[in-house]
């Protein structure tokens, strides 16, 4: 049996087959977006009727709100084991907080990546200090490819761009090695914690990075709430991300131009009225998954064992990955069926079985293209599985029963292209 974990909302929605029927959803897309707890769902209805600017009104709802808002802050620092000298930016979310970095590192600072990143964490760096190293085949060659990157920096602020985890294939980057061989260098360390904070906790200190980036909907909150947690410094010293309300501690008429003095961070970086309920709601769902982490990572390793033993036994099925080790993963299994386009998979499964899956390139083109090229797949995109807390072991058996199925006897109805997209 599998140990008790907090519950999703919609856990027993009903969505409508191509025949007609209605089944019971098997939402298998966690790693796009993650459905709300219950918990969250709970504290948001009772924040809904009260929410209010935050810092500004003397009112009730006003002091409710900044409170709720900057408790939520606590928590955010509390998830990650924050150091007294880090702050916590609201964002919208993970993509919000690495281009908020981005803006924020000092003049000429070196960055170093993996090309196989995200395209959030891909793509907000820019200019000649920019170095795209060619993520090796093992995890084990990851950190001499970066130590090789890194001795070849200029002298100067550097930043490591690092994802926890794969949101093509699960798997587990050697954060801690990473890390410290990063420190060595003198350079710092972010973290696209997107994927692995759902999953696993992720402890500032014991990954040694210096950054971590979250976004709220694939941590069981609703959209619009993420946070950038890190070393104050680089951002207090930067430009305000966005200018506006907020930001400011002060403006001043002085003629022929205003005199602005931005707030300290982190509202120098939160300019305009802040989503305090999307703050409330992440924070919520952190303290839920704190409260549960062993029960968590328990659920989601016995359902993810079962998913690919059983989608090991689909014939023509190769799944992606981007490390010859087998090593940790978290839930996401990226795949292609010989003879059939992943489009028509995901297409297949979402009409005859009520099965929510994702299909493409997953924006990490790069990393997507590679793998597939190595396993050899006729196309280029591939369909992906990803389980969570709204993962039951029925899920799982539905979804490998349906690409057997589909395999053996090809789809149940007759499938067109329809605007770009497979259709029954
Ligand atoms: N990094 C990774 C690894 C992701 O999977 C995602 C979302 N797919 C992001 C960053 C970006 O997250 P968001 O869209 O919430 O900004």
């Amino acid at each position: 049996p599998l140990p008790e974990v907090p519950t999703v909302a919609g856990a027993r929605l009903l969505v409508p087959l191509v025949d007609g029927t209605r089944v019971g959803y098997a939402n298998l897309d966690h790693a796009a977006s993650a459905p709300c707890l219950d918990t969250v769902r709970d504290a948001v209805d009772e924040l809904l009727p009260w929410y209010a600017s935050v810092h500004r009104g003397a009112g009730f709802a006003s002091q409710v709100s900044t409170k709720v808002y900057e408790q939520a802050r606590d928590v955010l620092r509390r998830f990650v084991g924050a150091r007294r000298t880090d702050t916590v930016v609201f964002t919208r979310n993970t993509t919000d907080s690495l281009n908020l970095l981005a803006r924020a590192v000092p003049k000429g600072t070196s960055v170093v990546l993996f090309d196989t990143e995200h395209h959030a964490a891909l793509l907000p760096w820019r200019g000649p200090n920019v170095r795209r190293v060619e993520a090796p085949a093992t995890a084990a060659e990851t950190v001499p490819a970066l130590e090789a990157a890194l001795r070849r920096c200029p002298e100067g602020p550097r930043l490591v761009v690092l994802t926890g985890a794969s949101n093509v294939t699960g798997e587990l980057w050697p954060v801690a090695a990473l890390a410290e061989v990063a420190h060595r260098y003198g350079a710092r360390v972010v973290l696209d914690a997107a994927q692995l904070a759902p999953h696993r906790p992720v402890r500032i200190g014991e990954l040694g990075v210096d950054y971590v980036a979250v976004s709220g909907h694939k941590l069981y909150a609703p959209f619009g709430g993420g946070a950038l947690i890190g070393r104050a410094d680089w951002l207090q010293a930067a430009e305000a991300y966005l200018v506006g309300g907020g930001a400011t501690a002060q403006v001043v008429d002085h003629g022929d131009r205003l005199g602005v003095a931005w707030s300290a961070v982190p509202e120098r970086h939160e300019a305009g009225s802040p989503n305090v309920v999307g703050a409330h709601a992440l924070a919520v769902a952190c303290e839920t998954l704190s409260a549960n982490w062993d029960a968590v990572v328990l659920h989601e390793r016995a359902l993810f064992r079962r998913l690919r033993a059983g989608l090991a036994s689909v014939p023509g099925l190769r799944a992606l990955s981007l490390f010859e080790e087998d090593g940790d993963r978290v839930g996401v299994v990226s795949f292609t069926v010989d003879g059939i386009e992943s489009g028509l998979v995901a297409a297949v499964l979402s009409a005859e079985y009520g099965i929510g899956v994702r299909d493409g390139a997953f924006c990490a083109h790069i990393a997507t293209r590679r793998l597939l090229g190595r396993v050899g797949a006729g196309e280029q995109r591939a369909v992906r599985v990803s389980i969570g807390l709204g993962t039951t072991a029925e899920h799982v058996d539905r979804v490998v029963a349906a690409l057997r199925t589909l395999v053996a006897d090809g789809p149940g109805v007759a499938y067109a292209v329809v605007d770009g997209r497979w259709a029954p």
